[in-house]
């Protein structure tokens, strides 16, 4: 099982991924996750991509391919994957396409969560993470109940350096003009599921397992 999540930065595809990886006991990969982690160790891809990532801009297409589909060929990955953050542009999700074509293999299921831009732009300013399990803490809305500290892990919170008002304006411009056709190309391969993401994390959940769980790949 392929599953792509799709969305603009703030629609919360990055919780809603992991929840589903791991109802279907699949591996989350997340790009951004991937070049944060290689940015606070600042290794050689690290270095790469610290001045893209933290201002807002994509990073370039061949760096973005190669560090999701290495970790794709892993051997507990040949079930499939829950990929979050990529592909982001029409080239990557070509690239990906050609990838697994070449292993028999095609993305299944698009889920494209929709959040309004006036929406994702309150919730993407003042937001805190969990260093430990990236949930996000949008400060105003849902504060954690101890300070600092992540209500499921307990692990430190902090701000994404890409979550000030400059760059997320950035990266929400970056989104709709090089993502955004992506729900167009998956819509015409009958792929695309569109979910609404207003709500609570468990309310936009249950609509992303309800949407997976009319589809016959699913239901088996
Ligand atoms: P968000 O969806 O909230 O913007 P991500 O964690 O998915 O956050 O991505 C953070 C940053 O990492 C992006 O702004 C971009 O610089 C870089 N990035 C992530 N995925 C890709 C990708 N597929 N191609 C190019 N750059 C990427
Ligand atoms: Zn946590």
């Amino acid at each position: 099982m392929y599953i792509i999540f799709l969305g603009a930065p703030g629609a919360g595809k990055g919780t809603q991924a992991a929840n589903v990886a791991q109802k279907l006991g699949l591996v989350h990969i997340a790009s951004g996750d991937l070049f944060r982690q290689a940015i606070e160790r600042g290794n050689e891809l690290g270095l790469k991509v610290k001045a893209y990532v933290e201002t807002g801009m994509l990073v370039a297409d061949e760096i973005a391919i190669q560090v999701i589909l290495e970790p794709m060929s892993a051997p507990d990955c040949q079930n499939g994957v829950i990929l979050d953050g990529f592909p982001r542009n029409l080239k990557q999700a070509e690239a990906l396409d050609r990838a697994l074509a070449l292993q028999n293999k095609a993305i299944d299921w698009v889920v494209y969560i929709k959040v309004s831009e006036e929406e994702l732009a309150k919730r993407l300013s003042g937001r805190w993470i969990c260093r430990n399990c990236q949930t996000p803490y949008p400060s105003q809305s849902s504060p954690p109940r101890v300070q600092n500290r992540c209500d499921l892990c307990g692990g430190e919170l902090y701000q994404r350096p890409d979550d000030t008002a400059e760059t997320v304006r950035k990266r929400l411009m970056v989104y709709f003009t090089e993502t955004a056709p992506l729900v167009d190309y998956y819509a015409r391969m009958g792929k695309l599921l569109e979910v609404a993401g207003e709500g609570s994390v468990a309310e936009v959940g249950r609509r992303i397992t309800a949407a997976l769980r009319g589809r016959e790949r699913i239901a088996g």
